[in-house]
């Protein structure tokens, strides 16, 4: 019944949203240049440009995105106000509003009820989606835990203020500390709002078209290092999307994720906890699915020698699934009943049956590689 209402309706156009999304970076098009050719650049300004990007992104990719959306970590009450106030700062909606958008565009992720649907093309999932109301605009039903939490219901409430007062009070300080406080408004203020914007849209728009599907091909992100980038690691968008409550993006020690290395560092020092991972045999059973699924038509020219050897390979990947499950129950129930140190047997036989998953997991892919080969 809404949903034919809404589709015979007109989209309607939310002015406040769509002057702000246009005007912001004709402004900065404009002023910056002529501002750079009247006083050049002083190196504050292209310093206080990143410092405010990066933490101001990070509020968003850790704090919006990660914690309050997704849970994938948690954090001590200072931890999650500084978050708060860097995430408003971003000037992209109160967490509540943003959190229950991304729920729904995990929940729904490529159709109409996605509400920056890719499917809808590259400027609707970028920024028009902020700026013509959605069916689901305003809608903060699948959020419960974050309106009943006091924090984010403090920061939903004072939006405005939070956002509008460090955009021009931080600036406005750092200028009246240097000296140039139009340069530090302009730099640190107007250019780093329509950056982190847009690296943040980029997200929903480039992550969901160019690069490489890893783990999943049923809904439309991808893997893109040079995405993960310019969005303090959110490129990992595939594996994003297959294993959503990973506190990481990019799940290699090398994935450029620095969203990841702040939770983690932050969780050397007791500022973060309940970091939550995907387990090695749930991403290594999607992996194989997922190989399989591509590799279907290759399996069926499998010669029956090999097509043995690849169901006896299948049969021991899934014993070693199982294996690692078990040594984990084991170990879970030990390090309960026991002392720290006589845990760590059962955490060793743990890791020695994630070591045999991973063996048994490349002979799988071995197999799926050189049918033909084989074959020949
Ligand atoms: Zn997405
Ligand atoms: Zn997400």
């Amino acid at each position: 019944m809404n949903d034919e209402i809404h589709a015979t309706q007109r989209p309607k156009v939310i002015w406040f949203n769509a002057l702000f999304l246009f005007g912001t970076p004709l402004l900065a098009a404009i002023v910056l240049p002529w501002h750079i050719w009247a006083h050049g650049v002083q190196w504050s300004e292209p310093v206080a440009f990143f410092a405010l990007w990066w933490l101001t992104g990070l509020g968003i990719t850790a704090g919006y995105h990660r914690m309050f959306s997704h849970r994938a970590w948690w954090a001590p009450r200072p931890v999650r106000w500084i978050a708060l106030v860097l995430g408003a700062a971003a000037w992209q909606n109160s967490a509540i509003s943003w959190c229950a958008s991304h729920r729904y565009h995990h929940k729904d992720v490529d159709t109409e009820e996605d509400p920056y649907a890719i499917t809808k093309g590259f400027w609707h999932a970028h920024m028009l989606w902020v700026i013509i109301e959605g069916a689901r605009h305003d809608d903060i039903q699948n959020v419960p835990d974050l309106r009943k939490d006091a924090l984010c219901v403090w920061q939903h409430r004072h939006y405005n203020l939070i956002a509008g007062s460090f955009n021009f009070g931080v600036p406005l300080v750092l200028g009246l500390l240097t000296d140039n406080v139009l340069g530090m408004l302009l730099w640190a203020g107007l250019l780093r709002v329509v950056v982190v914007h847009h690296a943040t849209f980029f997200i929903n728009s480039l992550a969901h078209m160019w690069g490489k599907r890893t783990w999943n091909d049923s809904h439309s992100a991808r893997d893109n290092a040079f995405v993960a980038l310019l969005t303090l690691g959110e490129g990992y968008h595939n594996f994003h999307h297959t294993f959503p409550s990973d506190y990481r993006n990019g799940i290699r020690w090398y994935h450029f994720d620095p969203t990841k290395w702040l939770i983690w560092s932050l969780s050397r020092v007791g500022l973060a906890y309940d970091l939550r991972r995907s387990t090695i045999d749930r991403r290594l059973r999607k992996r194989w699915e997922f190989l399989c699924a591509r590799y279907q038509e290759q399996v069926g020219t499998f010669s029956d020698s090999l097509r043995e050897q690849f169901d006896d390979a299948e049969r021991r990947l899934e014993a070693a699934i199982s294996d690692v499950r078990e040594r984990r129950r084991e170990w879970g129930q030990k390090a309960e009943e026991m002392q720290v140190k006589a845990s760590r047997d059962y955490e060793r036989a743990c890791r020695d049956a994630e070591r045999r998953l991973l063996a048994e997991f490349r002979e799988v892919q071995r197999l799926l590689r050189t049918p033909r080969m084989e074959d020949a």
